[in-house]
């Protein structure tokens, strides 16, 4: 779906990019995990065009990004930041509908599609007519899926999805997204501070320190026979709470 070759990008003295080779196969999951300032979020800007390489290349379906092509590209791709990144001023169906009402979608069939979406997510239908304040942590990040699958995009790009998430709610969208994207066999590829949740999710892990590719690979491949102490130490840096108890 995606080839990056040797992509780079500084902001001032600091490369957040440097030099990453990485190829993102469709209909897969990946996970990009590494540390704060690791390059994690840059990388799935680039893949939406939000940010642009200094030097190398983002080639998509085998063409190189361009930026007078980014609308047809946007169309192709679903993104969802933290909290859904919703407007306040209009309610859950009106973020839903945006998109959909700039390609001029009739009235109907973006009802029909709304409540498609918000039954395969899961959000009962009076929240459609809320606002963002008025709706919980995990409505809105329902919400926020829902508008970035409204027009059926091939790539389901997720910085930090779940992260602002409290750990029931978080554990149940974990299984409910899961059970999603297997069923909808989209190309996901996903940022997230949570090694477990990576585990969880992706068919392919990218560990990332200081704008390098560190190791990338299936999960078990990564906590099995990891390239270097760094990723032996990042894969099992966290605690369990059988663990915390003894
Ligand atoms: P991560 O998502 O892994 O935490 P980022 O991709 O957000 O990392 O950032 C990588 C590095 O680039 C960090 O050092 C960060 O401070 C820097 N950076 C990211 N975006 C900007 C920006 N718009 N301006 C200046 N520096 C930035």
């Amino acid at each position: 779906m995606y080839d990056l070759h040797q992509v780079h990008r500084r902001y001032g003295p600091a490369a957040a990019l440097d030099g990453v080779d990485l190829r993102i196969a469709p209909g897969a999951t990946t996970a990009l995990i590494g540390p704060s300032g690791a390059g994690k979020s840059t990388l799935l800007r680039m893949l939406v065009g939000l940010e642009w390489p200094d030097a190398g290349e983002v080639r998509f379906d085998g063409a190189p990004l361009r930026r007078d092509a980014l609308p047809a590209l946007r169309r192709r791709i679903g993104y969802v930041i933290q909290e859904g990144g919703l407007f306040p001023h209009l309610d859950a169906a009106g973020n839903v509908a945006l998109l959909a009402r700039t390609l001029g979608w009739s009235r109907a069939r973006i009802q029909a599609r709304t409540a498609e979406l918000a039954a395969l997510c899961q959000l009962p239908a009076d929240a459609l007519r809320r606002y963002p304040a008025e709706l919980s942590g995990g409505q809105r990040q329902r919400v926020g899926l829902i508008r970035a699958l409204m027009l059926d995009p091939d790539v389901l790009l997720l910085d930090e999805p779940l992260g602002a998430l409290d750990p029931i709610v978080r554990h149940d969208l974990q299984a409910q997204m899961r059970a999603l994207f297997a069923r909808l066999g989209k190309t996901v590829v996903l940022v997230t501070h949570d090694i477990a949740e990576a585990v969880w999710f992706a068919d392919t892990v990218v560990l990332l320190r200081a704008g390098r590719i560190v190791q990338q690979g299936p999960p078990r491949a990564l906590l099995d026979a990891p390239a270097d102490d760094f990723v032996r130490a990042f894969m099992r840096a966290q605690r369990s709470v059988d663990e915390a108890v003894r």
